[in-house]
């Protein structure tokens, strides 16, 4: 009988963590499962790994049948074990590439493009990055079925906060407008080589549902977010001052005369506000701001 190809493990070859890319490799085997097993794999998917390391996911998710995964790796020492350990001749639904994940153009990498319309992501990632690749991937939410990412507890938290908490913040809104974020499970320090020093989280989420925020209007919500989170402490009204001149080109006092309702939201706090109330609110701005120009004659 013709044996079906297996990625090997890594025979025991191992790369030496190295602390400035935030290596800490996942050995707990039953954690890697619960992972892949969340990434709710079927035949014919499309997965996008960053930073496989010595591979812990990808054998896993390779042992899939009819799933191609592409994965990106900082790291030459870990592309060169992973090249060797899992040969593209045995496995074509592998490609590897080289660089930074938050630098290279994802539509670029193999797997994942014009061929593609959907695929899903997966991640043990490092600590440092979580915040910019998760902002990333929420540029890609369209193309995104799914992620599965590992991270860091504190950071899982502030994804699915509640508003007018302390966690509630950015990462929660952006996260919101896109898809929908669950925590699924706490992972002990003791199912790393080396152990972190922080306790981890691996977060699913979901967007294969229509988001709440339509794609168009997303960039400008976002920096709408951006600039109210910036100072969460004071009312809205005094920490957007400077971005609703620049936007709207009238002052607050300006935009808000005979505007009770509009008055009234910002009085509040960046933390008071529901994503669907940032939605609202870009969307008065977007009006004002368009009068202002009617008004100026552009
Ligand atoms: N996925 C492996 C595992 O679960 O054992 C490795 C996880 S380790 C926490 C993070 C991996 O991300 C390392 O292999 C590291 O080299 C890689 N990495 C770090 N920064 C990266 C970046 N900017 N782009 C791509 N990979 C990166």
């Amino acid at each position: 009988m013709k044996r079906s190809a297996r990625p090997e493990q890594s025979r025991g070859e191992h790369i030496q963590a190295r602390k400035s890319l935030g290596q800490n490799f996942l050995t707990d085997r039953n954690i890697a499962r619960k992972i892949v097993a969340a990434l709710d794999l079927n035949k014919g998917d499309c997965v996008l790994e960053i930073g496989p390391g010595e591979g812990a996911l990808s054998r896993l998710i390779l042992q899939q049948p009819g799933v191609k995964l592409s994965a990106i790796e900082i790291d030459n020492r870990a592309v060169e074990l992973l090249n060797r350990t899992i040969p593209q001749e045995r496995f074509p639904q592998f490609r590897l590439t080289e660089g930074d994940a938050l630098k290279l153009n994802w539509a670029d990498i193999p797997g994942p493009d014009k061929n593609e319309s959907q695929f899903k992501l997966v991640g043990n990632i490092p600590y440092y990055i979580t915040g910019p690749l998760l902002f990333r991937a929420l540029e890609h939410a369209e193309v995104l079925d799914r992620a599965v990412i590992m991270m860091q507890r504190e950071v899982a938290k502030r994804i699915v906060a509640s508003p007018r908490s302390k966690d509630y913040g950015i990462l929660t809104v952006a996260t919101a407008l896109r898809g929908r974020a669950k925590m699924l499970f706490d992972v002990a320090p003791g199912c790393f080589v080396p152990r972190p020093n922080v306790r981890s989280a691996v977060v699913l989420f979901d967007f294969s549902q229509p988001p709440l925020c339509p794609p168009q209007q997303y960039t400008t919500v976002k920096q709408l977010v951006d600039a109210a989170f910036n100072q969460r402490r004071k009312m809205l009204s005094n920490a957007l001052e400077r971005y609703i001149n620049a936007r709207c080109k009238v002052t607050v006092r300006e935009l808000t005369n005979n505007q009770p309702e509009l008055e009234a939201v910002l009085k509040k706090r960046a933390e008071e506000l529901s994503p669907g109330d940032f939605i609202d609110l870009d969307r008065q701005l977007s009006a004002a701001a368009k009068e202002g120009r009617h008004a100026c004659g552009d």
